[in-house]
């Protein structure tokens, strides 16, 4: 049998990248594990960095913003005598066994005593509850450990999901509003929405001109 290009005849058809799944939108755009490590990597710091710069420029770590269009990413560390923020940096478990230690990003406010644990996905539109529910069990012990680390601190974790399409929950809102203040917290959420929805777009047509 000559072998070529896979072609497509059925509905039920197996994704022509990872061979797990069928291939369909909610697939392509959010759940194939061939793109996890790529396209979907890249559109997830797209849209988290959006946030980091923020928070970052709020706490005076930083003075200028990229544009949500620049490839430009954080440093891993950034660090006054008040705060200290991380970007894609495990924590060092020093009392407990933590299998996930690694949040996407983190503040250590020393002033107002308090962690601060930033996790982002963008997932399909239906498991945006799913996803939340996943992070924060997720995360248990790594905030019991931080606890212990930070004794007198108030450890508090930060589920920012904003599904493939763009979309994202009223409580969404009001996290983000908690994390840049009531005047940005609108503009930044529109900028993390459109970084999300263009890398989608663009994860779309990779695929399309594949088949
Ligand atoms: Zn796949």
């Amino acid at each position: 049998m000559p072998r070529g290009r896979p072609r497509h005849t059925g509905d039920d058809e197996k994704c022509r990248l990872c061979r797990e799944a069928q291939e369909s939108v909610a697939h392509v755009v959010s759940g194939c594990s061939a793109l996890a490590q790529t396209l979907y990597l890249t559109r997830h710091n797209a849209a988290l960095k959006i946030l980091f710069f923020e928070m970052l420029k709020g706490y005076q770590l930083a003075d200028a913003i990229p544009p949500w269009y620049s490839p430009v990413q954080p440093k891993p560390v950034y660090q006054d005598d008040k705060v200290t923020a991380y970007w894609d940096v495990p924590v060092f478990a020093e009392h407990l066994q933590v299998r996930a230690n690694r949040v996407d990003a983190r503040f250590v406010d020393r002033e107002n005593r308090e962690v601060m644990l930033i996790e982002m996905s963008c997932p399909w539109m239906d498991n945006r509850k799913q996803k939340e529910e996943e992070k924060t069990l997720k995360y248990a012990p790594l905030r019991l450990e931080l606890k212990r680390q930070h004794p007198g601190y108030k450890i508090r974790q930060f589920n920012i999901v904003i599904d493939a399409l763009g979309g994202y929950s009223r409580s969404l809102k009001e996290e983000v509003k908690t994390l840049v203040g009531s005047d940005r917290y609108r503009e930044v959420l529109r900028r993390m929405q459109k970084a999300v929805l263009s890398h989608t777009l663009h994860i779309a047509k990779t695929f399309k001109v594949m088949c």
